[in-house]
């Protein structure tokens, strides 16, 4: 930072050391009470902590300066992390007494936005990880990926491996705080490849070399026996190294052991299927998500455990069952159910603070805290105990249920109960726990009482009534006497100091007694300091059976909550079989708690691919979306809102979202909707539960139709996943008549003068019609706008039965064994295209959908652009209509290219107004041509 570092002042040069040797965060340096930054470091602390930037001045020249108080430094430190900045802080490593000139100084933590380990940074609910991925390769194989994770917080250490879908999805799911990346992966994550907004560091690359990362893998874990591959080592291995060197460079005992999973043992959820359910992030108004619907859980032990039981949910069905059987158990005792609730709120986070006990910076509060949460142990399992049920899994939990009596009463014995902040001043060891301390303390308070009875003595001994006896931090003890009393202050007083109507005095027995107060005094603290490590080294050293009592609370505590959410929201249990799932009156478990829900059904014993069409607004989504939730809280271990329940074990739930309904993604939206269904066409099996909405509406409507229709024929004929499909393609609903296993339903809506009602209800068959219209109506369209819609709609239909005649009549000449031509010709006019919208893909030229609306028909184009179209959609051909419209499509041909052509950042409004009437002028001309 500096060049001139010889004329530097020794602590500067100090700085400008650790400065280097980190040059990747901000150094705050201890000076005092204070964390310091200088130079360029000051002035961006000064500017995302708003505090003052100062000088600081010395022999050598004025260096820019900023300093927070270390009392409240966390606050500040957050900010940093906040606005993407790693903090390093240095912290004054010898007592400054001792030292002789400059002071020691060491970066003592690394805080970063995935190694946080004070509460003060970390949100209680939610896991915080470090992730490193790698990439492996051999020769003509399919690269395998490995990610391991760590939260430094609480020792889990995570790792599993895979081909890079399944490894990205992993790292979208667990969506860790911070990215270290192998060498081998640079400059390919970027674009629409970056799959998390985790921070992205770049570490020491030697950490990723094999041997070295095995060999930091070997000081956790066997990495022979529980690591499944290389790739797996060497993310294993990195993460740890990064995680030891945030921490200060030691072996972090807390990670007691490294967990490898398969993300086959669990139902996959990419982030599209986590961000559409709403699982932990909501998009809609609402803003409620599963997560908070569910988390009736006490403490944030089980908090953590009901997010990673949602974001993972088994495919173990013996798993599930056991879950389940528990929580059956659970739900039929009421008082017991409340017991442990009761108890576990008093349960503090206990997998942190055996985290901050190994690594040594628990205070005495965290160990009471840590005391007060064992001491509910006993109750837990007496309320356990007394549940009568045949649940094996409870009976494995009471079980493992240790309630470390030992770490407790070592703690009891030993930390008074309401302990100062500060480790180091004393009041923090109970009487009686250690014989010399208690001799030390005597010493002192005897020496105090000598004190205090002094005053009555001297008073005696010298006559002087007004004689006082006092303290004072600078001067320690004095005799004070009055001017008028001074001569007949005795021989052995010596005088201390020199008041305006009084002097102080001391006596050599005084005198002695203070050093000997002051050094018991001393001697007592330190002694405390000492015997408070050594408690909390024996309790981190049960850091294990800690972390393994917190394991069965955690789990407890879900099970309890999930048992309360079953009997108080009318949830039944759902059995699981190898038979399609049927859904009775099943509800949205999000939506219903604020809306008066109308519960619906689903049988796919009746096919495999559902059809939903209905009236925007009426209820297709959310109804899509309950039926994978079920599947998810079932498989979670949860009951669910329905009646009945029959499920299967689902591997995989895909969420398409059509371009159109996805304003949150902002993204090139029909681009990006079909690369998400090729996801799906290539990754679904008969296993897996699909939910399709809306998708192809960012297209025309023609290819939008084919797409749709491609894809239900070949989930249905290839994958045979079970499929929600909602389309407002009515055209699709055709579908069932010739292909078993596709059927339909639909939303219906009460339809009036007033307008539309919606049932919210789910019937069988298509649905008739849209009611677009009405939608805009009641959704406040200017009445002039509603008014002058329904008159197109009406010119459509109009429209739709004249070509219908012509088509009928070209259609007689023509090859009548197309079997598609019946989608073509008796589709209903698709009402609820939006007019103008969908200019994305304008259609063919002579490819008549039914009947295109007369929009859409100003807006086809006669050449074929490359790309989207699906090839198997077979559609049905008019040649007749061809060289009717070839002069039209010349002039929307010119339009088209004109608004290609405009600069839209420099069209002002009212020239985009003009050109738009100019353009309609030119569309209508042609139209009335033809
Ligand atoms: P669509 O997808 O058909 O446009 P949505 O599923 O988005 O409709 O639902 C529209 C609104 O209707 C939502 O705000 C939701 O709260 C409400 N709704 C949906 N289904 C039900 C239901 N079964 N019972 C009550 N309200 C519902
Ligand atoms: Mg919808």
């Amino acid at each position: 930072m500096l060049d001139v570092r010889d004329e530097l002042t020794p602590m500067m040069a100090q700085y400008t050391d650790l400065c280097e040797a980190h040059d990747d965060a901000l150094v705050l340096f201890q000076v005092g009470d204070f964390y310091e930054a200088f130079c360029a470091a000051a002035e961006t602390v000064a500017r995302v902590c708003e505090v003052t930037l100062t000088k600081r001045e010395d022999s050598t020249g004025r260096y820019p300066m900023a300093g927070v108080p270390i009392d409240n430094a966390a606050s500040y430190v957050e900010r940093l992390l906040d606005a993407g900045y790693r903090v390093a802080l240095a912290d004054q490593v010898q007592p400054a007494e001792e030292a002789s000139g400059l002071v020691d100084r060491a970066v003592t933590q690394l805080v970063t936005p995935g190694t946080l380990v004070d509460d003060a940074y970390l949100e209680g609910s939610t896991a915080n990880y470090v992730a490193a991925l790698v990439r492996e390769r051999s020769a003509g194989e399919r690269a395998t990926y490995g990610l391991a994770l760590v939260d430094v917080s609480t020792g889990e250490c995570l790792v599993t491996s895979g081909d890079r879908s399944t490894v990205f999805e992993e790292l979208e799911r667990r969506s860790p705080a911070e990215l270290l990346t192998a060498p081998e992966l640079d400059g390919t994550l970027d674009g629409d490849d970056v799959v998390t907004d985790a921070m992205r560091t770049s570490y020491d690359v030697s950490a990723f070399e094999f041997d070295a990362a095995r060999a930091r893998a070997a000081a956790y874990t066997h990495p022979d026996a529980v690591l499944a591959n290389d790739a797996e080592v060497r993310a294993t291995g990195a993460v740890l190294a990064y995680a030891e060197y945030t921490q200060g460079g030691d072996h972090l005992d807390y990670v007691s052991h490294v967990t490898r999973f398969d993300a086959s043992e669990s139902m996959r959820l990419d982030a599209t299927a986590l961000a559409s359910l709403e699982l932990f992030d909501s998009r809609s108004r609402s803003g409620h998500t599963l997560m908070e619907t569910l988390d009736e859980t006490a403490c944030a032990l089980g908090r953590r455990r009901l997010e990673a039981w949602l974001r993972r949910p088994t495919v173990d069905r013996d798993e599930a069952e056991s879950r389940l059987d528990a929580v059956e158990a659970l739900s039929r005792e009421g008082v017991v159910r409340e017991t442990l609730h009761a108890n576990l709120k008093e349960v503090y986070d206990l997998e942190r603070l055996v985290g901050r006990v190994s690594r040594g910076r628990a205070n005495a509060r965290d160990l009471r805290s840590l005391a007060t949460t064992l001491a509910v142990v006993p109750d837990v399992r007496e309320a356990l105990s007394s549940l009568d049920h045949d649940a094996a899994r409870l009976d494995g939990l009471t079980d493992r249920l240790d309630d470390c009596g030992d770490v407790r009463s070592l703690v009891e014995s030993a930390i008074v109960p309401d302990p100062p902040q500060e480790v180091t001043e004393g009041g923090v060891v109970r009487e009686e726990f250690d014989e010399e301390l208690d001799d030390i303390r005597a010493t002192e308070r005897e020496g105090r009482e000598w004190v205090s009875q002094l005053e009555a003595r001297e008073r005696e001994r010298t006559g002087i009534d007004s004689l006082e006896v006092g303290y004072t931090q600078v001067h320690g003890y004095y005799i004070e006497v009055t001017n008028p009393n001074l001569d007949r202050v005795p021989e052995d007083y010596t005088r201390r100091q020199t008041l305006k109507n009084s002097e102080r005095f001391y006596t050599p027995e005084l005198k002695r007694r203070e050093d000997e107060i002051i050094s018991a005094s001393e001697r007592a603290d330190s002694l405390e300091y000492e015997l408070f490590c050594e408690v909390r080294s024996s309790v981190a050293a049960e850091g294990e059976r800690l972390q393994a009592l917190a394991d069965v609370l955690a789990e407890l505590d879900v099970l309890v909550a999930f048992a309360s959410i079953a009997v108080d929201r009318d949830y039944v249990r759902p059995t699981f079989g190898a038979n399609a799932i049927r859904i009775e009156d099943g509800r949205h478990p999000v939506v219903e708690r604020t809306t008066e829900f109308i519960p619906n059904g689903i049988d796919f014993s009746r096919g495999d691919v559902a059809l939903i069409t209905g009236p925007n607004m009426s209820g297709k989504s959310t109804y899509m979306r309950q039926v994978a939730l079920v599947c998810l809280m079932a498989q979670a271990g949860c009951f669910v809102p329905a009646a009945s329940a029959r499920l299967r074990v689902v591997d995989r739930v895909f969420t398409r979202v059509g371009a159109s309904d996805d304003i949150a993604g902002g993204q090139s939206t029909f681009m990006r909707e079909m690369a998400e269904l090729t996801d799906i066409l290539h990754a679904a099996t008969a296993e897996s539960l699909v939910l399709l909405d809306e998708v192809g509406r960012g297209t025309a409507t023609t290819d939008g139709l084919a797409i749709a229709q491609a894809t239900t024929e070949f989930i249905h004929d290839e994958v045979g996943a079970s499929t929600l499909f909602a389309t407002h393609y009515h055209e699709l609903t055709d579908l069932e008549a010739d292909h078993e296993g596709v059927f339909t339903l639909h939303f219906t809506a009460d339809r009036d003068e007033e307008g539309v009602t919606f049932l919210h209800r789910v019937a069988e068959g298509p649905s008739s019609s849209s009611y677009g219209v009405e939608v805009a109506r009641l959704a406040g369209v200017p009445a002039r706008v509603v008014e002058r819609a329904d008159d197109l709609v009406d010119a459509a239909e109009r429209e739709a039965a004249r070509r219908t005649a012509a088509d009928e009549s070209a259609e007689s000449d023509r090859d009548s064994g197309d079997e598609h031509a019946a989608t073509g010709r008796e589709g209903a006019p698709t009402r609820d295209t939006p007019a103008v919208a969908d200019t994305g893909r304008p259609s063919r030229p002579g490819v008549t959908n039914g009947a295109p609306n007369p929009a859409e028909k100003t807006l086809s184009e006669p050449h074929e652009r490359g790309g989207g179209r699906a090839k198997s959609a077979p559609l049905p051909d008019a040649d007749s209509a061809r060289g009717a419209r070839d002069d039209q499509n010349h002039v929307v041909r010119e339009v088209l290219a004109e608004i290609r052509g405009l600069d839209v950042a420099r069209t002002t409004p009212m020239d985009a107004l003009a050109l738009l009437h100019e353009l309609q002028r030119r569309l209508d001309d042609a139209n009335q041509e033809t």
